[in-house]
């Protein structure tokens, strides 16, 4: 029998491995396919610092060829932008520069990392149960890379899975946002203009012109720009006759900046589609098992949250798994007890979520009717969730637009 089990070898799951696997525990990772395998998600929030360096990743990051990014701005349906939020105008540290990580190779680099530091992986071997005793997880059933079934044993069975949400979606937890029933359409370019000096990596989040959708903007290594639209799905993908390439071409001809960015570019992979991203587990833990990163929520792309979040919920769960094993206690609230912390630290991301999507806020707007906010705002952006000035900022945000209620969870 294992001490740990870990489905999927994304960042969450790279995560918690690592860092169990350091305590001194024995942990395998199932990872379905074989990496270095396409996902997206590719820009940082600062705050991933923290995590990086308990994970040793620091240096390796470093080394990489990913961009630096100092900033994000924002671009109105009219084609203006804000000034850049610069990370270092609320920290001057090395922690408020991250970068832009093209995730083929981030990935592996990441579950590289888990198992440099012991973990056991096995690519190629996809979960296809968690086996349950009752209520409580008692190991996973895999079909591994050879061709083979097989069942495996563990303490705690973690799931990463993404938006796979393997236990969340067999245990009917998941509820999806009802006003983010969000599309999105992406792809990469080579050739993209960029912005000079340090804003030469900074994300940019741009609005069509009628305000249905929105880009991001992302650099990437090796002249590389991803570059994506959103909107209801609805609007984006159910509405329409066209195939997903005719509608970005559509939806990318109503934004001037990023048109003008790419004038020069050069498409260079087939468009991708997700849709019906954005859902939230109703526990985060049970009896032996516990969900990280998208396996438990995905908010939106907007504020480029999901990678920190799975970082921080897979940090956190970790933690909780140590403490686990010490007190030999496996019960969800030992190993979910990390779980209302976390969902604070959501919800200041959510509201904001909410904000961007409303059709009376913009970023410039509000910072000129309340510069007091900037900071709080900047924290925010940053992934420095739980800092004291970030609270403060959705009493005003409220004025101007309608704040969703906060969510708990249910056990
Ligand atoms: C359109 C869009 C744009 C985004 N942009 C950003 C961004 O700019 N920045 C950002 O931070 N985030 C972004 N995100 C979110 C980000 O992609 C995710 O939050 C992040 O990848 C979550 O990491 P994870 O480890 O939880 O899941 P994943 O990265 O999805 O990893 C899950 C892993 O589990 C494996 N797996 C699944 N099922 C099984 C199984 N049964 N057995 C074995 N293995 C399995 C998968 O192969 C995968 O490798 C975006 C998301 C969307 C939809």
């Amino acid at each position: 029998m294992s001490d740990v089990i870990v489905v999927g070898g994304g960042p969450a799951g790279s995560t918690v491995a690592a860092l169990v696997a350091e305590s001194g525990r024995g942990v395998q990772i199932f990872e379905r396919t074989q990496f270095p395998r396409f996902a997206i998600g590719e820009s940082l929030m600062p705050d991933t610092y923290w995590t990086f360096k308990r994970l040793g990743m620091l240096d390796k990051l470093k080394q990489s060829a990913f961009p630096r990014k100092h900033s994000v701005q924002f671009f109105g349906q009219s084609g203006r932008s804000s000034a850049p939020f610069y990370f270092s105008d609320n920290n001057p540290h090395e922690s408020s520069v991250t970068w832009q990580v093209q995730r083929d190779e981030f990935d592996a680099m990441m579950l590289q990392n888990a198992a440099e530091k012991g973990a056991q992986v096995h690519r190629g071997a996809r979960v296809l149960e968690v086996l349950f005793d009752g209520d409580k997880a008692t190991g996973v059933r895999a079909k591994l890379a050879d061709g083979a079934t097989r069942e495996f044993a563990a303490r705690v069975v973690v799931d990463a899975t993404g938006q796979s949400a393997l236990i969340g979606r067999k245990l009917k937890l998941t509820t999806p946002e009802p006003q983010l029933k969000k599309g999105s359409i992406y792809t990469h370019f080579a050739g993209g203009q960029r912005d000079e000096g340090i804003d030469e990596g900074a994300t940019l989040i741009l609005h069509t012109e009628n305000r249905d959708s929105w880009f991001w903007y992302i650099p990437l290594p090796d002249d590389k720009v991803s570059v994506g639209v959103v909107g209801d799905m609805s609007y984006l993908l159910q509405g329409r006759k066209e195939d997903p390439q005719q509608i970005f071409a559509e939806e990318l001809a109503k934004c001037a900046p990023i048109q003008e960015r790419l004038r020069s570019a050069e498409q260079l992979m087939p468009v991708r589609t997700t849709k019906d991203f954005s859902y939230r587990a109703s526990r985060i833990a049970g009896e032996g098992w516990v969900l990280v990163g998208d396996a438990f929520c995905f908010l939106d792309p907007m504020y480029s949250s999901g990678v920190y979040l799975a970082l921080k919920s897979g940090e956190m769960a970790a933690d909780a798994i140590a403490a686990a094993f010490d007190k030999d206690d496996f019960s969800a609230a030992q190993l979910g007890g990390f779980g209302p912390e976390l969902i604070r630290g959501m919800e200041a991301v959510r509201r904001m979520v909410y904000a961007f999507y409303s059709q009376d806020f913009s970023f410039g707007k509000f910072l000129k009717k309340y510069p007091e906010c900037t900071q709080g705002v900047i924290d925010v952006l940053s992934g420095n969730l739980f800092s004291e000035h970030v609270e403060p900022i959705f009493g005003p945000m409220g004025q101007m637009c309608q704040m969703p209620n906060d969510t708990a969870l249910t056990g």
